[in-house]
């Protein structure tokens, strides 16, 4: 089989659809503004909702490290990759997140297949939200266990699946989805798994630092100890504006993990000096409480705005208010039109959600401004008039 045609065909196929994929390429550090593409535009399209990731504290905090430790960590921790600076981090996280232990993982994306494989096989049962993160789905996949996806945040859907066979049970979820931004009924989905003898997982990549007082996410949105929550995710490259991720738990959990998990044990550790900036980025998060007032101030404000121009947001409290359009077409013509305003949104389509729900997926920042929500709202107003009604 010859590999240009073959690959060649599924790539038009794919560009045919509207749903190639494409990198604008960044040129400034993350903010309310930045640099794509060569021009200055407002971007309400990153996972920096606290606006941390250029923060100068962190940056000399990572500074700092990388003139103590260098930049490479040169080897998996069990190896002789594991530096101070990732000790202090996970016992700082451990402490913050009211659990045992923390585990340092590279990406979320190998947390979640490190944890799900690790916890179940064959034999086994898992079920996830049919809205998890693909990083969640592929963990459940791969894990060899029987996999059930439930109906999106239905716990009643959950507690009919939970009857099916299986040795280990498993049940998975996102704390906040991700493309919908709504919470996961955990006060429901934590006593069901409890009742019913399964392990319950959140992956809490975009509520941890934004949801919650202190920062704590949706464990302590809802106020849910290690008991209640016992694997707990959360995600350092979103609200933490560094890189990486961590599994909390028991002792126990971390230190099974730690022993069985190949995702964590075959992988290089993140370099120490993303650690030391992230005990910095950990010390605003939980100090400087008004980037989560912010968040909700914006995220009110735009609510308001969108109910005015009619728009079909999506029910969501969260930084995530995706504003559905429809078609795959639509949904680039719209995202085109706010470019050419200077405005920056994600265009999301399937796979990455159902068909016919392609999506803007707006996200806000602490770092974005009353006037930038106003500008933003203008420019949807105009975008959504240029680019007329959905033809049926
Ligand atoms: C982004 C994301 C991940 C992956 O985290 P990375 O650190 O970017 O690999 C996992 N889960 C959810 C819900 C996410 O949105």
């Amino acid at each position: 089989m010859d590999l240009e045609a073959e690959l060649g065909a599924q790539l038009a196929e794919r560009r045919a659809a509207n749903l190639y994929r494409e990198r604008r390429l960044l040129a400034s550090p993350q903010g309310g503004r930045v640099v794509l593409d060569g021009r200055q535009v407002l971007a309400f399209s990153s996972n920096d909702y606290l606006g941390l990731a250029n923060h100068p504290d962190i940056v000399r905090a990572f500074a700092a490290a990388a003139e103590r430790f260098g930049v490479g960590s040169g080897a998996s921790h069990l190896v002789c990759g594991h530096a101070s600076e990732h000790q202090a981090l996970e016992e700082e996280l451990a402490a913050f997140c009211g659990r045992d232990r923390a585990l340092l993982f590279a990406t979320g994306y190998m947390a979640n297949l490190g944890a799900i494989s690790a916890l179940v096989a064959s034999g086994d049962l898992v079920l996830e939200d049919r809205l998890n993160h693909a990083s969640l789905l592929d963990g459940g996949l791969l894990s060899g266990a029987r996999f059930q996806r439930y109906l999106h945040n239905d716990p009643a859907a959950l507690a009919e699946r939970l009857t099916m066979a299986g040795r280990r049970k498993l049940v998975v979820t996102d704390g906040v989805f991700s493309m919908d931004g709504d919470i996961a009924e955990l006060p429901a989905i934590a006593p069901l798994c409890s009742a019913r003898g399964a392990w319950l997982m959140v992956d809490d990549a975009h509520g941890f630092g934004v949801l919650g007082r202190r920062g704590g996410g949706v464990a302590e949105h809802f106020g849910l100890g290690q008991d209640a929550l016992p694997i707990l995710i959360g995600t350092l490259g979103k609200g933490f504006g560094t890189a990486g991720a961590f599994v909390a738990g028991s002792a126990t959990l971390i230190d099974y993990l730690v022993q069985f998990s190949r995702p964590y044990i075959y992988t290089t550790a993140i370099p120490p000096a993303v650690a030391a900036a992230t005990r910095a980025s950990l010390q605003l998060v939980m100090a400087e409480s008004w980037r989560r007032d912010r968040l909700v101030a914006l995220v009110a404000r735009f609510r308001a705005g969108a109910a005015q121009l009619g728009l079909e947001v999506l029910p969501s409290s969260t930084p995530i208010q995706p504003v559905l359009v429809g078609s795959e077409a639509r949904c680039m013509a719209i995202g085109a039109a706010l470019w050419q305003r200077g405005i920056h949104v994600g265009t999301i389509r399937p796979p990455t959600v159902p068909k016919n729900t392609a999506r803007l997926r707006i996200t806000f920042s602490a770092a974005h401004g009353d006037g930038d929500v106003d500008l933003l709202l203008d420019a949807l107003a105009e975008a959504f008039a240029a680019c007329g009604e959905e033809s049926p």
